[in-house]
């Protein structure tokens, strides 16, 4: 068995709370002639219109900062939500463009993506993400030697371990379907979702479980939500009562991504700080 991760002034464990603020683009990634339907397209809009106001306030009672993926072509079509994340001082990643897929891509077609997404962020919000999270979780096979490359301190796409681990050059703060709220909640006919949507408190009382185990091997949960999910309001009334929780136990360093990756350069060996 390996040493449990040192996490920060002795700290059992450690939360990342992220949303991937996917919009229309997840849904544009399958087919772009989902354009054209626009229940489906405003299904995805609840996400930067309602749910991420809510989920700011949510976070801001709570003196959270939570890190936020963002796909190119998200920052682009709603640059003021985009905005206002940056502006409450959350950490903005790099999503991809239009969440395309990156498998079979070759290296120049993936590194055409990972740039247009730095220009829309730039442009959209002024920031220079640091971290990167595949869209599915599907990294391609040319994506951590570019993000190397291009200077990123982090990527966030894998599973292999319970808490961060480094993967060349960079940090991997490592990820679990089971903190995914698309496989509790998400549902559109023929689409996505088996139409069997949970409770909100019976998500919650399954991350805590989780949690509480990742607790015990000193591991790192990365709750990986989505505004247009998460942000409805019996479901951030959850996520409201399990960051609290999560703060009354007090043994578990609820940071973003970034911060993740910053102390995990300090203490892996081989990392660039
Ligand atoms: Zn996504």
């Amino acid at each position: 068995m390996t040493a449990p991760f040192p996490w920060p002034e002795g700290r059992r464990a450690a939360v990342a709370v992220t949303f991937d603020v996917d919009a229309e683009s997840v849904m544009l990634a399958i087919d772009p002639a989902l354009a054209e339907r626009p229940s489906l397209m405003s299904h995805q809009r609840y996400g930067p219109v309602t749910g991420v106001p809510r989920l700011l306030a949510l976070l801001a009672e709570r003196d959270l900062r939570a890190t936020f993926f963002v796909p190119g072509a998200t920052a682009e079509r709603h640059p003021d939500a985009v905005r206002a994340i940056a502006e409450a001082g959350h950490e903005i990643g790099h999503h991809g463009f239009e969440h395309e897929s990156l498998l079979g891509r070759s290296r120049e077609e993936e590194l055409e993506i990972l740039r247009r997404g730095l220009d829309a962020l730039e442009r959209a919000a002024g920031v220079r993400p640091r971290g990167y999270r595949a869209p599915w979780w599907e990294l391609g096979a040319h994506t951590l030697a570019l993000l190397e490359e291009l200077g990123f301190a982090y990527d966030s796409s894998l599973f292999e371990r319970d808490a961060p681990y480094r993967v060349g050059g960079i940090v991997e703060i490592p990820v679990s379907w089971a903190f995914d709220d698309w496989e509790r909640y998400a549902f559109w006919p023929e689409i996505t979702g088996s139409g069997v949507i949970a409770r909100p408190s019976e998500v919650l009382e399954a991350w805590w479980e989780e949690i509480d185990a990742l607790a015990e091997v000193g591991g790192c949960a990365v709750l990986t939500m989505h505004p247009f999910l998460s942000g409805r309001p019996a479901r951030a009334r959850a996520l409201g009562a399990l960051l609290d929780r999560i703060l009354d136990r007090g043994d578990v360093w609820v940071a973003t991504c970034g911060e993740i990756a910053d102390h995990a350069a300090r203490v892996l060996p081989g990392v660039s700080p």
